[in-house]
């Protein structure tokens, strides 16, 4: 069955919204097997967005990222990786259709960095070493 790596990211655990996510990833029929809150430290952002190091917003990402704990979650599932990217929206929250985290529970606030709640892998390649990196 195939795993993805879902981060409730600092603004999503700030805002109180980690259950409403949850609930959410749970509602599509997906299972959360495992689930941890973590402080991610500059190593482990540096590891994981190693694929953005020197575009624009890679340093206020980091910061963002470093900024209060984030909810880091192993989400089962047959196609989850692009269902779970699906149900995220698109990366703009302004922009992500109604319907999905991005789009009904986010929005642009004029920063730095797109705070748009969660992050989901992208590739099988890519959930394999994320969820490496935050659960092993
Ligand atoms: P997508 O669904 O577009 O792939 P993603 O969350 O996987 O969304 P990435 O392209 O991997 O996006 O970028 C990682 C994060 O960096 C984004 O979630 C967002 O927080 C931030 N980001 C990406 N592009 C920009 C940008 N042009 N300006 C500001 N922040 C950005």
């Amino acid at each position: 069955i195939e795993e993805t790596l879902v981060l409730v990211k600092p603004d999503g655990v700030a805002r109180n919204l980690t259950g409403r996510i949850l609930a959410r990833i749970e509602a599509k029929g997906y299972q959360i097997v495992d689930l941890r809150m973590v402080q991610a430290d500059r190593a482990l952002l540096a590891q994981h967005y190693a694929e953005h190091e020197g575009k624009p917003f890679y340093e206020p990402l980091v910061e963002f990222m470093e900024s209060g704990p984030v909810v880091a979650a192993r989400v089962a599932g047959h196609r989850v990786i692009e269902g779970f990217r699906s149900l995220a929206g698109t990366t703009d929250p302004t922009t992500a259709a109604p319907g999905t985290i991005r789009g009904d529970l986010g929005r642009d606030w004029g920063l730095k960095v797109q705070q748009n709640l969660v992050h989901g892998s992208d590739s099988p390649e890519s959930a394999a070493r994320e969820l490496a990196l935050w659960f092993d």
